[in-house]
């Protein structure tokens, strides 16, 4: 069985007094309202996450995720965070290659390849973000595109490797837009995503990766989109900083 994941990615929002009353009334709402089992991440600014992390400890449904972390060992980068120092703060996950790191930080798909093994060869779970422009969804092969995202950076992997991944879909023209993919669209994705992983590794393999959607997810939203087969569940932006929203989305899948 697959995981059932909503991820929360903050981005750059929140002073830390915000991001910890926000995690307080979280913990208590899921608490309260959620059930099954879904797992939620919640992905601060690094600079929060042990912070964050005692008030989510004596939740077993909750885990954190650094949302980027450098591709280098260790040494003299100035400011860069390293796998190993995420795994040393019992840091679980971390985002890698957010369109945002894409576009803004130059990160290619070769350098993503490089952080998804830092981070797996210290026990960090990449949360794989992946995902198409409008203009390459509107003039191009946009399937092949994002697939050629997961050739690159994760099909050198061992099928065990893999299996420690979780790919996040963000098509680049639904994030912070309004614009949700609609539930075919996404799907049409996923399959094809999952097909791609069936190809390389055997539909075993295939069928254990969850494969989330990102992009202007709303609770009015999520239900549709988590009610799609090859959807299990969604990478949050905007949604995520509002605890009543969050939760609604997290009661949705
Ligand atoms: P929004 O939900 O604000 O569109 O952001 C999606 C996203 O980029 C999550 O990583």
């Amino acid at each position: 069985m697959r995981k059932k994941i909503v991820a929360g990615n903050w981005k750059m929002n929140k002073l830390m007094d915000e991001a910890v009353a926000l995690t307080s009334e979280l913990v208590n709402m899921v608490n309260d309202e959620v059930q099954g089992d879904v797992k939620v991440i919640l992905c601060p600014p690094a600079l929060y996450l042990p912070v964050i992390k005692r008030y989510i400890e004596d939740s077993s449904r909750f885990d954190l995720a650094a949302q980027n972390c450098s591709d280098k060992v260790s040494g003299a980068f100035t400011g860069e965070i390293s796998a190993a120092m995420l795994q040393s703060a019992g840091i679980g996950y971390v985002l890698i290659g957010h369109s945002e790191r894409r576009q803004y930080f130059n990160e290619s798909n070769a350098v993503l390849a490089e952080k998804v093994n830092t981070a797996l060869a210290n026990v960090v779970s990449p949360i794989f973000c992946c995902g198409e422009s409008l203009e390459q969804r509107q003039n191009s092969d946009y399937i092949g595109f994002v697939k050629n995202q997961l050739t690159e950076s994760l099909f050198h992997l061992t099928p065990e490797q893999l299996q420690a991944v979780v790919i996040a879909y963000e098509p680049i023209w639904a994030i912070g837009t309004g614009l949700t993919a609609s539930a075919e669209q996404a799907q049409e994705m996923h399959a094809a995503l999952r097909g791609h992983i069936a190809e390389k590794y055997g539909r075993e393999v295939a069928e254990e990766i969850s494969i989330l959607y990102g992009g202007s997810v709303t609770a009015a939203s999520a239900a549709e989109l988590f009610a799609s087969p090859d959807i299990d569940g969604g990478l949050v932006g905007g949604a995520s900083l509002k605890s009543r929203e969050f939760t609604n989305i997290i009661k949705a899948r």
